[in-house]
């Protein structure tokens, strides 16, 4: 039977017939599926990309890019920044406002924001043009098969077995398929929950996302979390807050109410409307996840929880982990404990000072003490622009300023301290 999608452009054309066997299977058509598939079909495999969603869809998100994000995007030979593009960061809160730029690191210091229905398209559009690139949509992948300890094919949920001799699952933060292949999420880490929205508003354009560290309920309590407004340029800023929360430290918040009180409390000529396609969602983050790989298959993006806990960004790991799970896609190889070795080499250090400084954040006295601090006078002008670049972890092995070396040092320090449950664990 000929499957169909529908094209951004609203025409419908038939869906590729879907193959049988393949050497490159992705389960998942988000930015880390879609950035393997454009990574795998440059190295001349076969690939099949699909999706339990048709396309365009939507995905609650921040839809910020960071410069990490931009520097994924250029690899790929895809560009956002010309429609719109932001200089930095601006955080408010406890009677403060700092201005801090993106840093001068080795990511650049361009930033950008799209909505996330256009901005998959567009990823998905580029894969889907490289002619060793099937696609299939609108239904789920399944069951896993398994010969001689190797996953031999996947079955999707309307019957269809492919075969593949590698498989990667970008499944997403759910990773219903990734489940299956026995990828458990540790809940006992700091994990967020969210809520983003869309507004109209006048100020679309303008070249900087905002901050609020002071989030306050209606009943004026502090959040243990951030307010967010990332402008688009389209007419419309992303609006959206998020907390941090553990099990044993639950943030006791209804996200989406929050949003409301938040987009109408933002004064300073915002004038948001009511806010539009109000959706929440929850963010395990860290790499607090284990069994990420088996001999012939890895977890990518946010099914290995490959996403910053100190401001919930994921789609510049999501795409990072695609091209790097590509260059391991070697028959001879088997990937169940190189996978998870090479996510701790990328990002170890990183994700666990970040957990560990958001583990901090769920404290409620954390922020009303630090806050004013960070973002009034002198202080905060002096540490402010540090803080922010280590909050996104623009921070490269390549970069060997002062602050880069103290980062990498802290970190490794963490790690010793930390290293005997190290992060995708088997
Ligand atoms: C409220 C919120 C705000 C955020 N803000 C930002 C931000 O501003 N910037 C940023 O960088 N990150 C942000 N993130 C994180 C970001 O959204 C994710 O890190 C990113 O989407 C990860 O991409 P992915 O491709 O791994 O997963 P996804 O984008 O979730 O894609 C997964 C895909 O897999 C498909 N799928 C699922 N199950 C199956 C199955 N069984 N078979 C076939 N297909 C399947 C889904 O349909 C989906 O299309 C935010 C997250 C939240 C919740």
């Amino acid at each position: 039977m000929t499957r169909f999608f529908l094209h951004n452009d609203g025409v419908t054309v038939p869906e590729q017939a879907p193959s049988n066997a393949v050497d490159v299977l992705i389960i998942g058509a988000g930015p880390s599926g879609a950035a393997a598939a454009i990574h795998a079909a440059r190295r001349g495999f076969s690939v099949l990309l699909t999706d339990q969603a048709s396309f365009p869809r939507d995905k609650t998100c921040g839809d910020g890019l960071t410069p990490r994000a931009i520097t994924q995007l250029r690899a790929l030979g895809i560009d956002v920044t010309s429609r719109y593009h932001n200089q930095g960061l601006k955080l408010h809160g406890f009677g403060g406002s700092q201005t801090v730029p993106w840093p001068n690191s080795s990511f650049g210091q361009v930033g950008s924001a799209m909505p996330r229905r256009e901005f998959d398209q567009l990823l998905f559009d580029a894969a889907q043009r490289l002619p060793e690139v099937a696609v299939r949509c609108g239904v789920a992948a399944r069951t896993p098969n398994f010969r001689g300890g190797r996953l031999d094919s996947v079955t999707f949920a309307d019957g269809h077995t492919v075969r593949a001799k590698f498989v990667l699952v970008a499944d997403g933060v759910r990773s219903t398929f990734g489940k299956t292949l026995g990828r458990t999420w540790h809940r006992g880490e700091v994990y967020g929950i969210a809520a983003r929205s869309y507004c109209d508003t006048a100020r679309h354009d303008e070249p900087w996302i905002h901050s609020h560290l002071e989030l306050r309920d209606p009943e004026g309590g502090i959040q243990p979390g951030y307010g967010w407004i990332f402008p688009l340029g389209n007419g419309q800023a992303n609006v959206g807050c998020g907390a941090l929360s553990t099990e044993s430290r639950p943030a006791r918040i209804n996200t989406k109410k929050l949003l409301h009180h938040y987009a109408a409390t933002c004064g300073d000529g915002w004038d948001f409307g009511t806010p539009q396609q109000v959706t929440s969602a929850l963010l395990p983050m860290g790499g607090a996840v284990s069994n990420v790989a088996g001999p012939n298959w890895m977890m990518i993006g946010d099914a290995a929880a490959c996403v910053n806990p100190l401001n919930g960004e994921g789609i510049d790991y999501g795409m990072e982990t695609a091209a790097l799970a590509v260059e391991h896609l070697d028959e001879h190889k088997d990937l169940t404990l190189v996978w998870p070795h090479t996510l701790r080499q990328h990002y170890g250090e990183a994700f666990l000072l970040a957990r560990t400084a958001a583990r901090l954040l769920t404290y409620p006295q954390f922020l009303p003490l630090t806050g004013p601090l960070a973002l009034r006078g002198r202080l905060g002008q002096a540490i402010m622009p540090a803080a922010a670049r280590l909050m996104g972890n623009l921070v490269t092995q390549e970069d060997t300023d002062l602050v880069a070396r103290a980062w990498r040092s802290a970190g490794a320090a963490m790690q010793r301290f930390r290293g005997s449950r190290p992060l995708w664990d088997a």
